[in-house]
This record gives C-alpha cells, sequence and structure tokens, in this order.
C-alpha cells in the first residue's frame, strides 16, 4: 500500500544529511563537552560549529542561541524565565498550548495574564496588543506561525509596539523556522523559540534564541552550561542534528524550496475545494507558511476522517498532535470564530520537503470519496446540490 505523510506540523521525517551527521557525531563525539581533554574538545567543537548553524538561520549572534530539549521547554524558559509575581504579561487566544499553558501556569503563581483575541482569519490585530498594555506589562508572547492553520502573526508590528513600550517580546517561531526566513533583528523580539522535530532535526532538541543583557531566571539549575541558562550536559547528538538542518533549511531557501512547497499545498486546497462541497480554507485570506492547510469538511467528524485516512495509507490530523483524542473541538479554530461541529470537522495537511506532486495527487483521490463516504454515515449531511 502506498504511503503518504501530510503531518509535519506534527513532527518531521530526519533528513538523510541529518541523520547521517548525528551518526557520525555519535561515533566520533566521545567526549562531554565540558571535559577539556581531546574528546570533550571534539564535543565542544561540534556544539559551537552547529550552534552557529542555528544562529546564522535566525539572524542571531552565536552566543545568543541556547539549546533546550526542544519547543516546549524554550516557551518555558522564556516565559517563566522572566515573570515574576506581580508582572503582567499579553499572549494570545491560538498559542500552542506550550505557551498558553505555561502562561496560565505563571497565572497560579501570581502573574497577570491578557489573552488578545484573533479575527475570522485568525490573525491578531497589533492595535489590541498596544490597548493591553499596562504598567506592570514584562512580557508580549504572541507565536510567529500557528501549527494548525500556518496563519502568519504581524510580529514586526508587535516587536515595535514592544520596543516602544520597553517591553519583552518572545515569538514561538516553530512553526516558521526553516518554512520562511526568520530574522530576530527584523522581527525586533527579544526571545524566540525553535524545535529541531518539526524541521526535519529529532526529536527533543530545541532552542532559545535570547538577545544579549536578556535577564533570564534559568528553569534548570545545576553547571554553568549554555552560560549558565541552561544546566546539564549537552545533548550532542541532537544539536548536531539541528545545527545541519538549520544548514540545510538556508541553503533549501535559496534553491526556492519553500516556493516549491508553497506551490504543491495550493494544488493541494484547490482540488479538494474543488471536488467536495461544504468544505473551505481555516485562514484563507491571511499569509500562511507554504506546508500548512486546514481545511474544514461540513458533516464529518475529523477524528473518523483521521482515522479512515490513515487506514488508506494518508496521514494527517486534526490539528494540533497533543489535543488529539481531546473532545473539546480546537481552541484555535474557535477563537476565529469557528462553530463547534465545523472545527471538529476540519483537518490540517501539512507537508515536509519530502513530499512529492505525486503525494498531492494521491491526497487529491483518496480525499473526496473518504469524505463521502462519511457524509453518506451523517443523518444531517444532504447534498448541497440535490438541494
Ligand atoms: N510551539 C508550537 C507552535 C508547536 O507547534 C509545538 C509542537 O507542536 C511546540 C511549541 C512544542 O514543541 P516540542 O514538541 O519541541 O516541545
Amino acid at each position: 500500500m502506498k504511503e503518504v505523510y501530510l503531518d509535519n506540523a506534527a513532527t518531521t521525517a530526519i533528513d538523510p544529511e541529518v541523520k547521517q551527521a548525528v551518526i557520525t557525531s555519535f561515533q566520533d563525539c566521545l567526549g562531554n563537552p565540558s571535559s577539556i581533554h581531546h574528546y570533550g574538545r571534539k564535543s565542544r567543537e561540534a556544539v559551537e560549529t552547529n550552534r552557529e548553524w542555528v544562529a546564522k538561520l535566525l539572524g542571531a549572534k552565536t552566543d545568543e542561541i541556547v539549546f533546550t530539549s526542544g519547543g516546549t521547554e524554550s516557551d518555558n524558559l522564556a516565559i517563566l524565565g522572566l515573570l515574576k509575581p506581580g508582572d503582567h504579561v499579553i499572549t494570545s487566544t491560538i498559542e500552542h498550548h506550550a505557551v498558553m499553558n505555561t502562561c496560565k501556569h505563571a497565572e497560579e503563581d501570581g502573574a497577570e495574564v491578557t489573552s488578545v483575541p484573533v479575527d475570522g482569519r485568525g490573525l491578531i490585530d497589533p492595535a489590541d496588543v498596544k490597548r493591553a498594555l499596562r504598567p506592570n506589562t514584562r512580557l508580549i508572547t504572541i507565536m510567529l506561525a500557528n501549527n494548525e492553520t500556518g496563519v502568519i502573526q504581524p510580529v514586526e508590528e508587535i516587536g515595535k509596539i514592544a520596543t516602544e513600550a520597553d517591553v519583552y517580546f518572545h515569538t514561538d517561531a516553530v512553526q516558521a523556522a526553516a518554512k520562511i526566513p526568520v530574522d530576530v533583528n527584523k522581527i525586533g523580539c527579544d526571545l524566540l523559540t525553535i524545535s529541531g522535530h518539526k524541521i526535519h532535526a529529532p526529536q527533543g532538541i530545541g532552542a532559545l534564541y535570547v538577545r544579549k543583557a536578556t535577564m533570564l531566571e534559568p528553569l534548570l539549575h545545576g553547571g554553568r552550561h549554555e552560560r549558565s541558562r541552561r544546566a546539564g550536559t549537552e545533548n550532542v547528538a541532537g544539536i548536531v542534528g539541528l545545527g545541519k538542518a538549520a544548514e540545510l533549511a538556508m541553503a533549501a531557501f535559496e534553491r526556492g524550496l519553500d516556493g516549491t512547497m508553497a506551490l504543491l499545498r495550493d494544488r493541494l486546497e484547490t482540488g479538494l475545494l474543488a471536488a467536495i462541497e461544504a468544505a473551505g480554507v481555516n485562514g484563507e485570506g491571511a499569509s500562511r507558511v507554504p506546508n500548512t492547510s486546514n481545511i474544514y469538511f461540513d458533516y464529518i467528524e475529523g477524528e473518523a476522517m483521521v482515522i479512515a485516512l490513515d487506514l488508506k495509507g494518508l496521514a494527517v490530523s486534526t490539528g494540533a498532535a497533543c489535543s488529539s483524542g481531546a473532545i473539546e473541538p480546537s481552541h484555535v479554530l474557535t477563537a476565529m470564530g469557528l462553530r463547534p461541529e465545523r472545527a471538529r470537522a476540519s483537518i490540517r495537511f501539512s507537508l515536509g520537503k519530502q513530499n512529492t506532486a505525486a503525494d498531492i495527487d494521491f491526497a487529491l483521490n483518496l480525499v473526496p470519496e473518504t469524505v463521502a463516504r462519511l457524509r453518506e454515515l451523517s443523518p444531517l449531511w444532504k447534498p448541497v446540490r440535490t438541494l
């Protein structure tokens, strides 16, 4: 059976070159990067060379990159590392749980939280962010690209607001890095999160960009690793993988891979919407990262659709992987104003760099017939054309 993976926003397959670099590092980097003998120095060199690649990908300085265990840890470090009881943080209603629940945790510890809304396209209005500022606002944390819809937020405008108000700005760029060019200075952020497994590097490695002179309380206490920002022996193999993935992502931008991916995504969207009635794109009208398409197919249950497609060899998702199986409809889609039934009838298709036109054709063949079959089972479904 042919198998096609279109769930790259959940996690990506390791790039073969990344895999090779990781395997080589397991063989070559035997030492602890903190050891002073030659084994240690070799591991240290691997860590620092790859820190440079990650910094380059983000337009940052090498010593502004802190390696972490992934996006969740980076988000926690950015938010909890800055907030103290009595501080105010501005976030949004569509953040990933790694930000949303971290803000909730800070609130339980005495911080004040304001969540700004989004419009029907899933876009935050920077004016709402400005209006939410208070004298005790310490941090704005608003994502760069949404993990369910791919919608890109106006982070440069938000960055300007943060600078003018002298407030820290963190952006979760987990779904944006390596999909669109990301430059910390253009954005004007002080902190920025990325995760390895969304960019064809291994799971369990990530990074936080921390602008020089940002006072950040570490989450983990121990040795003086990562300039005392994150204690613990470095994940050398993971770092090598992340660095290689960053290097490859930069080369891919130069080859125009983001444009090729957008064409494939558009072909998928156009084809599905032409073949299936009572369907539409969530986030239509907003700029989106080139790999993500979130589509509602009214009168189906998203979870049933994911299972039915999986049985036929197509892997997609109902939204955030960590909320799969949850009965609640997506908080992102409901924040955009979708009624719960439509939010539950939405499917996220997300491409990776390994996907081909043949993969899109496979989905274009399979999805319409699956939607039709599931709708047959729905007591509410009446084909629009026969009405
Ligand atoms: N932030 C966003 C926007 C994400 O999509 C994810 C993962 O889905 C995370 C954070 C968490 O990253 P990680 O899985 O590396 O902890």
